[in-house]
């Protein structure tokens, strides 16, 4: 509810942990450090909401494209960890299907497909993020296209949230890597479970039905729990192994020592191999077009404001905090 009363500036302030850099250097920067110190891999996304303008689509194009040549070519990337994109296909039209009847999304077929063609080019992988669920056919009906026009850099999300997904399992290409998450987006109880139990459930089942039909799984979660019963139990059931599958995480949540178990083998190893983490990892050229991704976060961890006062507060009055962990 906080963030649904909060102005923009304060939400800025809140949710600024949650968001990489406000340029493109600075998000490769994090994501440098990410693979550097971590040895987590990024997938970047500028966040690029609520575009009114022509001039706004164009400016997300060429923002994308110097994304993908900068990750494509940066060397001081092992190729193991080198980062991928993420792009949400309302970041390239002025026509948003979500704003109601007669927008069409104009335009964002065309970008999207022709940044993964440079990817493609450059060895960079893509995720066309879901949106809600005004999005969901024109997205399904994208990857396909993508995928049928040679473009297997590219990878797709499912949200099990969407009672719709038991089917549009069959419309992800054999193949394609699969990005499952429950889903940020309030759905109407009509198309949508409403109880996180249920979402999560479904997104082991998916997960399991998902490897065994060979497609690469990114568990996208911060639920230790869900993410412990899908290494150690779901990926044996469907027979697969470290390689087959990734754990996805949002930059910004302290999940350390999840990861470093992880990264450990501690959950699911065979012969010395381990799954790879992978942190979203978003950044603002600006910062009004980031608002909608950081509201979404500050919703998720409402805490996540009182945080952050907390430590201002203690820099105003010059005391130290305990920093947060794990
Ligand atoms: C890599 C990645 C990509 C995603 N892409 C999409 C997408 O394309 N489309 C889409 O609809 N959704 C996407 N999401 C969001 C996802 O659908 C969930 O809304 C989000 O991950 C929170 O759900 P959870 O599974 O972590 O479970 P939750 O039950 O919400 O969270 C589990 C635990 O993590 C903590 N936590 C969760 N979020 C935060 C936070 N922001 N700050 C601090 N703690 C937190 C909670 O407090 C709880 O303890 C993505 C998520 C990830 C990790």
């Amino acid at each position: 509810m906080i963030e649904k009363v909060l102005p923009d500036f304060l939400i800025r302030l809140f949710a600024g942990p949650y968001v990489a850099g406000d340029s493109l250097e600075e998000g490769l920067k994090t994501a440098r450090a990410l693979a550097g110190e971590s040895g987590v891999a990024a997938t970047m996304d500028l966040l690029a909401e609520g575009i009114t303008r022509e001039e706004e689509v164009q400016e997300d194009f060429a923002l994308y494209k110097k994304l993908i040549e900068a990750v494509g070519t940066d060397p001081s990337f092992p190729e193991a960890l080198r980062p991928t994109v993420s792009m949400k296909p309302s970041n390239f039209t002025t026509s948003p299907l979500d704003r109601g009847p007669g927008n069409d999304a104009r335009g964002s077929r065309e970008h999207v497909t022709r940044l993964a063609a440079l990817a493609k080019d450059l060895g960079v992988g893509v995720t066309v993020d879901m949106e809600d669920r005004h999005w969901t056919d024109f997205t399904l009906d994208l990857l396909a296209r993508l995928w049928e026009e040679g473009y297997h850099n590219v990878g797709g999300v499912l949200q099990t949230r969407l009672k719709r997904t038991d089917k549009d399992l069959d419309r992800i290409p054999a193949g394609m890597r699969v990005r499952l998450v429950i889903g940020i987006y309030k759905e109407p109880p009509e198309v949508a479970y409403t109880d996180k139990k249920i979402m999560k459930q479904r997104m082991l089942e998916f997960g399991e039905e998902l490897l065994r039909r060979g497609h690469f799984v990114e568990f996208g979660t911060h639920d230790e729990a869900s993410i412990e019963t899908f290494l150690t139990e779901t990926v044996g059931k469907a027979g697969k192994g470290p390689e087959d599958c990734e754990i996805q995480m949002l930059f910004g949540v302290p999940r350390k020592r999840m990861i470093g178990r992880i990264l450990s083998g501690e959950l699911l190893s065979k012969d010395g191999k381990v799954p790879s983490v992978r942190i979203y990892t978003p950044f603002a050229t600006s910062w009004p077009k980031a608002t909608a991704y950081c509201r979404r976060r500050l919703a998720e961890n409402p805490h996540m404001a009182l945080y952050v006062l907390g430590n201002l507060l203690a820099r105003i009055t010059g005391r130290q905090r305990a920093t947060r962990s794990g």
